[in-house]
């Protein structure tokens, strides 16, 4: 039977090594958050941001701008963002309306407060394997592996998942971690004898419980990125955790794996972005 890896524990000590390390700082942090539209997941997601970012020292403020903002007015307010002292870490939260250019507006946060790691720039320095901000969930699922003390160096780790937020990133980490990755999508074909070989699998397809316990070899290691949403409410990840945990031998769970971490992440790349400042 796998053991659970519990990631709001780890998440937890994570926040309190970074509020113990803003302690030190002798500035405060500052992470500025903006929101075009009136998507309710997107508010209820920056509301528990700044919730994090007050638990651990973190000045947190938000931009809200209506649904018909023009791509001007939202580059201005970036513009606003990037020359604010007081700011260290900007996100803009995604989707963005038709009206405007996501890749521009991504591109118009600098690179050093770019947190999301979503700007070429840091894209770029990732592929490279150069200090830089990187994506948060990607970075979750790492400390999740490696929390395990699992070995990824020389591990076969098979990525399900290209997309440039989650899969890709991941997989580029894992390579930079020396494992030999194997990154997967809906065009791969035999998925299943694939994800058989795997010593790590990591779940970030947004289809319930599609990693089944034939899928995976005994004893692998199982990050599910996966959120979705059931039609009687229940919330469930990209693994049949019920299944894989009878052959895994580490597995996050859904809720309290992988979500946690990806703000805990937020939080590590904003003080980052304030230490490099100094
Ligand atoms: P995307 O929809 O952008 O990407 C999904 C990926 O899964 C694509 O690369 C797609 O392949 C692949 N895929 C879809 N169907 C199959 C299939 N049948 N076989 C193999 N691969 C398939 O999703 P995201 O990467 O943004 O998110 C993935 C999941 O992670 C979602 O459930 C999302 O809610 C969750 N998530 C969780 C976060 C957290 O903090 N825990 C943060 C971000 C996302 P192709 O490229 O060929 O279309």
């Amino acid at each position: 039977m796998a053991v659970f890896i519990d990631g709001k524990a780890i998440a937890a000590e994570i926040r309190a090594t970074i509020s113990q390390r803003i302690t030190s700082l002798k500035i405060t942090p500052g992470l500025a958050a903006v929101l075009v539209g009136d998507n309710p997941a997107s508010k209820i997601y920056v509301r528990n941001k700044r919730k994090a970012c007050d638990e651990v020292g973190i000045y947190s403020e938000e931009s809200v701008l209506p649904e018909d903002t023009s791509e001007a007015d939202l580059l201005a307010c970036i513009d606003r963002l990037n020359r604010d002292p007081k700011i260290h870490g900007i996100l803009v939260q995604l989707p963005l309306p038709k009206q405007i250019n996501t890749r521009r507006i991504l591109d118009a946060v600098r690179p050093e407060k770019d947190v999301d790691g979503f700007h070429y720039m840091n894209v770029g320095k990732l592929v490279a394997n150069e200090k830089g901000l990187y994506p948060c969930t990607p970075l979750g699922v790492i400390h999740l592996i490696q929390s395990t003390k699992t070995q990824i160096a020389g591990a076969h780790a098979v990525v399900i998942g290209r997309s440039d937020i989650v899969g890709k990133p991941a997989a580029l980490l894992l390579l930079h971690q020396h494992a030999t990755v194997t990154l997967c999508h809906s065009k791969t074909g035999g998925l299943d004898a694939i994800c058989r070989e795997a010593d790590i699998v990591v779940a970030a397809i947004g289809r319930p419980r599609f990693v089944t316990e034939a899928m995976v070899k005994e004893g692998a290691v199982v990050i599910d990125v996966g959120i979705n949403r059931l039609p009687d409410g229940k919330l469930v990840g990209d693994v049949d955790f019920e299944g894989v945990s009878k052959v895994a031998s580490f597995i996050t769970p859904v809720p309290g794996g992988v979500g946690p971490m990806t703000i805990a992440m937020l939080l590590s790349n904003t003080l980052q972005a304030a230490e490099w400042t100094r």
